[in-house]
């Protein structure tokens, strides 16, 4: 795929078995949001997550039972076949559990430790701590700033310079540069204790959309590092999605941002791993990766009124989803696929001919049949009650006409 994205240049980072920033793909990632603590609902998130396709997935290591439950939790998965990096995130007593608890430290892939909460009299001397502990297991640490969050030492002093000024700049202002200042001092102070630049990651996370393109403009021009983006308490749903991927997309287009994360808050039990497809879809939609089949459907109108052709492209796309991890394994390029799906004659055909397979539905008035059209030429025309079934079987072929891999081809013609 052609992107015309200039990417950043950043120091690469190893997380486990996958490389953060420099010119490798804007890695996905997620968080947990079970108990540490419940050793197999954590890892069972881990795997559903890693599973719909998150490449590093952080847990939250809050205590003491978090913290003991880690090296198992790791074990497991392992056990399971799943070897996602699991990044442990800390926050006040992280400099007394890494400390305490040498198994969860190596077990862990990367630390994430925020510089505003490491303590209030003692917070360097915690943070180094923490640093220490990643020098000695030589793990990396993202040094995640946060606004909800931020040094308050540090914003204080920021105020009171600011107050000094004959025109003082407006509090956001001031906020906004001791985002950047706690990033840039707290990357400085880790790599005097020792953690070398390519062990180092880099948020500052806001929860305003042009708050947050700000300070990650700023960072990226002053920083080497790899960044981690993502927009903090994003929200819920719509709300959430939206503010998300303007954001992310605004910085993303301009090359900024070497692993990204969509923090969605969930619905009581709906799934976490949306998320992840939310992160993926921006990466698709801006052409930076591919990940899924692309369905692409027209929004109707009252040139259609049956609703036939919304159900078929729901079910497409339902039935990509579900499929997509077996399609994955053995039909290598098939995320890269263009699916149409659309309602009538006016943008149908030729909408469906762009597509790698398409079909263009009747609309109202229209002669009751759908001609499919595959690589940009007419293919078929389906007519009957069958139309979505014989679709998806026309979909399964060409998927395994042009996506299977040599060496099943062989397998498959000796059988
Ligand atoms: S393709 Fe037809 S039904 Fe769909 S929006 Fe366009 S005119 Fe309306």
């Amino acid at each position: 795929m052609i992107s015309p994205i200039k990417r950043r240049k950043s120091i690469p980072v190893n997380v486990g078995d996958v490389i953060v920033g420099g010119d490798n793909p804007i890695a996905v990632q997620s968080m947990t949001n079970t108990d540490t603590a419940d050793i197999d609902n954590t890892v069972n998130q881990i795997d559903h997550l890693h599973q719909a396709g998150s490449e590093l997935v952080r847990i939250t290591v809050n205590n003491d039972q978090a913290a003991k439950a880690v090296p198992y939790i790791k074990e497991k998965l392992i056990n399971r076949g799943v070897t996602v990096p699991v990044i442990g995130d800390f926050h006040y007593n992280g400099h007394l559990l890494l400390t305490k608890y040498p198994e969860m430290a190596k077990s862990l892939a990367k630390f994430r430790i925020n510089p505003g909460n490491t303590g209030t009299k003692t917070r360097d001397k915690n943070f180094c701590t923490i640093v220490e502990q990643a020098v000695k297991y030589s793990k990396p640490v993202r040094i995640g700033v946060n606004w909800g969050s931020l040094d308050q030492q540090l914003l204080a002093q920021y105020m009171d310079v600011n107050n000094q000024r004959k025109e003082p700049k407006s509090s956001k202002e001031v906020m906004l540069d001791t985002m950047v200042e706690s990033a840039r001092r707290s990357t400085a102070l880790a790599e005097d204790v020792g953690l070398p630049s390519d062990k180092i990651v880099v948020s500052c996370k806001m929860s305003g959309v042009q708050d947050l393109i700000n300070v990650y403009r700023r960072i990226a021009d002053d920083l080497p590092y790899a960044l981690h983006l993502g927009l903090t308490e994003a929200g819920m749903g719509m709300k959430g999605t939206v503010a998300s991927s303007v954001a992310l997309a605004i910085l993303l287009q301009e090359g900024i941002g070497d692993t990204i994360r969509v923090s969605l808050t969930p619905m009581p039990g709906a799934d976490r791993a949306e998320e992840v497809r939310i992160c993926q879809q921006i990466l698709q939609s801006l052409g930076i990766r591919s990940f899924i089949p692309q369905v692409t459907a027209c929004p109707g109108c009252g040139r259609t009124k049956s609703t036939y052709f919304q159900e078929l492209a729901d079910d497409i796309q339902k039935y990509i989803v579900e499929m997509m991890p077996v399609w994955r394994e053995i039909y290598p390029g098939v995320e890269e696929m263009d699916v149409a799906v659309m309602g009538c004659v006016v943008n149908g055909p030729g909408e469906s001919r762009h597509a790698n397979i398409g079909i263009s539905l009747p609309g109202t008035f229209e002669e009751p049949k759908a001609p499919v059209y595959i690589d940009g030429e007419h293919h078929s025309t389906l007519k009957g009650d069958n139309i979505g079934a014989e679709f998806r079987q026309l979909l399964e072929e060409y998927i395994q006409k042009n996506y299977t891999r040599k060496e099943e081809e062989k397998e498959i013609s000796q059988i």
